[in-house]
């Protein structure tokens, strides 16, 4: 063949998803934690508006129809970001907008770590390895505004400057949200050696307290910070793939809009139009969809937190999440056990055994940038809130969906599985049907969460 293809791997999120569909078409019991899908089902008003403008087959202007651009400028307004409807793009989910964007910069990037694990691929396949700078403890997604500024200090050093900062608000892998000061120190920093700040704020709506805002670097450096949304997560559109940018105003703000809204046009032409209609709909927040949206919120609340708890119990360090629908544990604690019983080490051997033995499907820190040897992994528990919608309009409605006998079996299998993941009674004498090798088991025999997983 004239041509090696470049090799790209899929993305661990929804590559974890495949192998979990896989396990479940050869019959075994699986528990999907790896995907981050919102898990609810669409609201039958936004199924209403869509099927309304299904007839809409025109490409439609590039970056997105008048109407949505002004019902999005109404969104930001509305949380203390007063938007010019001509500084807003949309594109096909915000992913593809968040890859543009980091075209237009052209150069390299910092991103939180952890972080979403789209950032770091982009980035490099954008031609521009990112630099990794740690977050402060209890506040994912916005790295240190200290160890950032150096980094920025070091890459100049080394030829290689960063022109811009990549931010989760809420955090997507630890499910925490920076506070004000952090975000501030942040755009301090990004002040200071002029960069662009990226801030996705795609879990915006989904913060469990709703005494509790996001705090959004465009508040105070909005000369240079681009805020991403979609209908992804709050409103469980994934698969409908919109999401929308809001740019700063001003000439640099006009410059990247038509760097970026160039790029559009020449990679995706224009967002399909019923779904701008529908996202119109959407971003004009009627009443229907916030009591939807804040269902939700209460539902990944529960869950999650439950989930936490469970983690907790079994012996890991673990933080309730504070907003999306994800949790973080450390297993670290359990490290010691973890290598005498499966002779695990790093992250992706923890995750790899989880999904061999028992089914369990969640992602290593590494796939977020961590070091391959820490033990923290990503669960996103929303695939358990019933596998049809009528299951998953129960959970939204219940006071307390922890309860329900499939998300609570579910709990209680996760509980199983962490109790045999760490137990070393059968290690004291070998017994048939050990695996060769130091100590590290194949099934202990005893334990209805083995045998079921087996
Ligand atoms: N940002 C973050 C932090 C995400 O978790 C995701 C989806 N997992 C996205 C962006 C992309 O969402 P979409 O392309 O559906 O808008």
């Amino acid at each position: 063949m004239p041509i090696d293809p470049r090799p790209v791997p899929l993305s661990p999120t929804l590559a974890v998803n495949e192998a979990i569909v896989r396990k479940r078409r050869e019959g075994v019991p699986v528990l999907p934690l790896g995907f981050g899908e919102a898990g609810v089902p669409i609201h039958p008003a936004l199924v209403r508006e869509l099927s309304a403008a299904a007839g809409r087959g025109a490409y439609g202007p590039v970056a997105g129809s008048a109407a949505l651009r002004a019902a999005a400028a109404g969104y930001w307004s509305r949380r203390g970001l007063p938007t010019d409807p001509e500084t807003v793009v949309c594109g096909p989910g915000s992913k593809a907008l968040l890859f543009g964007l980091l075209l237009a910069v052209g150069g390299r990037v910092a991103v939180p770590s952890p972080s979403w694990v789209s950032y770091a691929a982009q980035a490099t396949l954008a031609g521009h390895a990112p630099a990794l700078v740690a977050t402060p403890p209890g506040e994912g997604g916005v790295p240190s505004a200290a160890l950032l500024a150096d980094a920025v200090v070091r890459a100049r050093a080394e030829g290689r400057p960063i022109r811009a900062v990549v931010v989760t608000l809420p955090d997507n892998p630890t499910g925490t949200l920076a506070s004000e000061e952090t975000v501030r120190k942040l755009c301090g920093v990004a002040r200071d050696h002029d960069l662009l700040i990226i801030s996705d704020e795609i879990y915006g709506d989904l913060v469990h307290d709703p005494a509790r805002r996001v705090f959004s670097p465009a508040r105070v450096a909005p000369e240079r910070t681009v805020v991403t949304t979609a209908l992804s997560k709050h409103l469980a559109a994934g698969g409908w793939r919109l999401g929308v940018a809001r740019l700063p105003e001003g000439p640099f703000g006009r410059a990247l809009r038509a760097s970026l809204v160039g790029l559009a046009s020449e990679i995706w032409s224009a967002s399909p139009a019923p779904m701008q209609h529908a996202a119109a709909y959407a971003f004009g927040e009627p009443p229907e969809l916030v009591a939807h949206v804040e269902r939700s919120r209460r539902l990944h609340a529960a869950v999650t937190g439950a989930v936490a708890d469970r983690f907790a119990a079994a012996g890991a360090r673990v933080r309730r999440p504070e907003a999306a629908f994800y949790v973080y544990p450390d297993l670290e604690p359990l490290r010691d056990r973890l290598r005498a019983a499966h002779g695990v080490t790093t992250g992706a051997e923890l995750t790899g055994l989880l999904l061999e033995r028992y089914g369990v499907g969640v992602l290593p820190a590494s796939a977020f940038g961590e070091a391959d040897g820490v033990l923290r992994v990503r669960v996103a528990p929303t695939m358990l809130y019933g596998d049809d919608d009528d299951r998953r309009l129960e959970a939204l409605g219940s006071p307390d969906p922890v309860s329900l006998p499939w998300i609570a079996g579910a709990l209680d299998r996760l509980s199983g599985v962490l109790a045999d993941l760490t137990d070393l009674t059968d290690l004291a004498a070998p017994a048939p049907g050990r695996a060769c090798g130091a100590g590290h088991r194949t099934g202990s025999g005893h334990s209805p969460v083995a045998a079921a997983a087996s």
